[in-house]
This record gives structure tokens, sequence and C-alpha cells, in this order.
């Protein structure tokens, strides 16, 4: 597979979609024996093909096989893999240098990214930004600011959250299988209210807002006590929990509560945030403005950083030396992002995620019209959803989930699942995808359904 070795991605790869071995062909397999012989068991793969190549809206593997990409590697490459801005901006500054440590001699591309975020986060109040490396880093840091602001302990997040996988944002994620179990015991203070999901609200959807806020309420008034809560910590939009969009006006009544008590609301925008939702943070959707905002998916086109970004009364809480990391806010990394908010800004994104979220409601809204196994399509821009249902009920399925995965890979089209029972299937596919493949991703999605 000489071919296939020469192969760069980016923008240039052509776009097409086609099989040329089964899948997964000869070379990932070899890959897969190889990888069962030298890495853990817990470390699963939603694909079982290997990448070579990636970027407009494809996937390459090593057997040379070109697959639509609806996963953009979990909402990292939302302007898409190796998008010209970033492969440049962060190779130039791969050859100037490749690391001081930020805590040793500082640099500029770090403050340009933190002045960016400052400008981009919801809300003109003053701010201040801190970068690390994953989304969990970041919710963490968020925890410490918050608390070192308010000088209270406790943390409220919600059913159906995913933080991280680190102690603290294990113990802040919902679900136990696969994040928790057998990885206990948790950090303290962290503790768990209702979310306002409005297609499982037991009672119906147009009572999740009110009776979600009284049970929030309750929690946080009568059982941990206000005054010990340093920060409710929520997604937007639920990400790895199913695309939950919370019932309206639900999150608005949470931060007006919050505000009245000196709690500080974390917008947890890991997943939603730099443009994926068709607005810079999901939070936007909302007219919400919290006291701080966590991004870093989508923030450096695939070089891991994040941020947290938040009221400068509240960031500067932290004493000096108390907050940073060896890595953080890595030079390449900050010249990436700076690379992607430029291509966001100067390729219209907002409005192109807008467009392919459009078309992917559309699509999904006409399936579901053939299919009862379509409980609910959801989701805002281009980070949509459907929830599969066992026909005539809301009880989760979740083999037609696996079952429908799997037939997209099979026909060259890489999806991704979530939810707190396994049975929803979510669309992510980078900005840079053209209508013609988005099309041809979505003729194979209905094939999928109808071959249930
Ligand atoms: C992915 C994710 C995280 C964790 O980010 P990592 O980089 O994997 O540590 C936290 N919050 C949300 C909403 C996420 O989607």
């Amino acid at each position: 597979m000489t071919a296939v070795q020469t192969l760069a991605g980016g923008p240039h790869l052509e776009q097409i979609r086609r099989l040329v071995t089964e899948v997964p062909g000869p070379r990932s397999r070899e890959l897969a024996a190889r990888r069962s012989a030298a890495l853990p068991a817990g470390l699963a793969s939603a694909a079982p093909v290997y990448a070579a190549a990636a970027g407009g809206g494809v996937l390459v593997d090593v057997d040379g096989n070109s697959f639509i990409d609806l996963g953009s590697g979990i909402a990292v490459t939302t302007v898409g893999n190796s998008a010209p801005r970033v492969v440049e901006r962060a190779s130039r500054q791969l050859e100037k240098f490749t690391h001081t440590c930020f805590l040793a001699t500082p640099y500029e591309p770090y403050i340009e990214v933190a002045e960016a975020l400052n400008r981009l986060t919801p809300g003109d109040h003053e701010k201040r930004t801190a970068l690390f490396n994953t989304g969990s880093e970041a919710l963490e840091n968020a925890v410490k600011y918050a608390r070192a602001a308010t000088g209270r302990p406790a943390v409220v997040t919600f059913d159906h959250a995913f933080h991280g996988r680190t102690l603290l944002t294990m113990s802040m994620t919902a679900k136990n299988q696969p994040y928790k179990s057998t990885f206990g015991p948790f950090a303290p203070e962290v503790y768990r209210a209702p979310m306002a999901y409005p297609y499982r609200w037991p009672s119906g959807a147009e009572h999740a807002t009110n009776e979600a806020f009284a049970q929030f309420e309750l929690l946080v008034d009568s059982q941990v006590g206000a005054d010990n809560v340093a920060c409710v910590v929520v997604e937007p939009i639920q990400g790895e929990g199913g695309f939950i969009v919370p019932a309206d006006g639900f999150l608005r009544k949470v931060a007006d509560f919050c505000r009245a008590r000196g709690i500080l609301v974390v917008a947890d925008e890991v997943q939603t945030g730099i443009a994926r939702t068709g607005a810079w943070f999901a939070c936007e959707h909302e007219g919400l403005v919290p006291d701080l905002i966590t991004s870093a998916k989508g923030l450096a086109g695939g070089l891991p950083l994040a941020a947290v970004t938040g009221r400068a009364d509240v960031m500067d809480a932290a004493h000096a030396g108390g907050i940073g990391g060896t890595y953080s806010g890595n030079p390449a990394s900050c010249e990436a992002a700076l690379g992607v908010l430029e291509t966001i800004e100067a390729e219209g994104l907002l409005t192109r995620a807008q467009l392919i979220g459009d078309f992917m409601v559309r699509e999904l809204r006409d399936i579901a019209a053939q299919t009862p196994v379509i409980g609910e399509v959801r989701g805002r821009g281009a980070m949509i959803a459907a929830e599969l249902v066992i026909p005539g009920s809301r009880t989760p399925n979740r083999e037609a989930v696996a079952q429908i995965t799997r037939f997209c890979q099979l026909h060259g089209v890489l999806t991704l699942s979530a939810g707190t029972y396994g049975n929803v299937l979510r669309f992510l596919p980078p900005l840079s995808i053209s209508d013609a493949l988005l099309a041809d991703a979505f003729a194979v999605l209905r094939d999928a359904f109808a071959a249930l």
C-alpha cells in the first residue's frame, strides 16, 4: 500500500466514499493484532479501522478505504483535519520552539489565545483565560477557581453529565459504565441534581423545567446548603449523555438561582464550544452568561489545548503559582488554536454549522417518519442526535444503534454513539465536509435504517 503511505491529509484529500477492501482490511487487522498484544484492554475504539490520512469530510484508512467522517474525532476537528491555517501556524511554531513551559519562560501565542477567548465567550464583563491540555484538566481547574473564589467546597452537577475521566471529573460524571465502575472511591463534595431531559421527563416534557428546577432547588437549599456550594457545573447541551438539550428555560432558572446565592455557574462547553452548535458557544442560544466557561475539543483542531475563561475577579482569586502545568498552553497548540479561530471567521463556519445541522435534522426527521425506531431527533447546529427506542415505547434500543453503526462502517461512513443508555446516534461532522459528501453519508444512513 505505498500509494496510501504517500497520502497527505487535509482538504486536498480526494473527497469521496470508497471501499477498496473489506472492513476492516488486512492492514487494519494486522494492526489490531499488534494492538491487542501491546495495549491494555481498557482502551476501546469505536471503529475497527486504523487511520492513515484525514481532511475535508473524509478519513482514509491504512488499507486505502475512504470513509465519510461524521464524528470529527469526537467533536475535535471542527474546522477539518489538517486544516491549512492550523497546519501552517503550528508548523511554523514547531520550527521556532516546541516548548519552554509557560511557567518558566512565557510566550506570546498563549496571550493571543487568551485575548481571543476573552473576546469570544459570552458576556462583556472583564475576563481572564488560563490554558490547559485536556477537557478534564480544564474542569478540574474551573472547580479550583470556584472553590478559591467562594471559599466553599461543594460542586453540583447533573444526571447524564460527562465532565471527564480524572478523579474529580469522573466523580462529576453521571454514568457508571464505562466511566466509573471499579475506579472508586470518588472525590467528595460532588452532588447530583436531575436534568430537565424533555424526552424522558416522567410527567412529560412540558413539566421538565419546573419540576427539575424544584428538585435542584431542594437539593441545594435543603440538602447541601447553598452556603456550601462553590459552583454548579453544567453542559449547555449534554454531550456524552446523548445530546440532551435542557428543557426551555431550565438553565436560565438555575443561573438566576445561583446568582442570588453567590454560587458560580460553570458552563462546560468542552464539546459544544467553538462553533459546533452554530454559535461560538452554546450558552448563547439560551442567553446564558456563565461565570466560568471551559472549552477544549474544537479549540485547537486536534492539538491538545483546553481553556478556562471566566470573570476576572473569580480567576484572580487563585494565588500565584497555584495554577498551571508543565505542558499547559503548549505553543504549537496555541498557534493551532489561532488557526482554528481564524478559519471559523474567514470561512463563515458559524453559518455553515447551522446549515449542516438543518440538513441533518431534515434528513433524520424524514427517516423518523418512516421508522418508529427513532424516538427523538434533537441538538443544535452541527451537533445532532437521534435517540433510538423499541418501536411503540420509549425503551432504549441500544441494539439498533450498534446495528446502524456497523452497517455504516461496512458502507464507508463513520458515526458515533452516545447516551446514558447507549441508544443515541450522534452526528458531529467536520464543518469542512461538502454538501455532496454529507448527502451521500445520509443516503447510507437511510439504507442502514431500512436494513434494521
Ligand atoms: C470530552 C469532554 C470532557 C473531557 O475532555 P477530555 O479532553 O477527554 O479530558 C469534559 N466535558 C465534556 C462536556 C466533554 O465532552
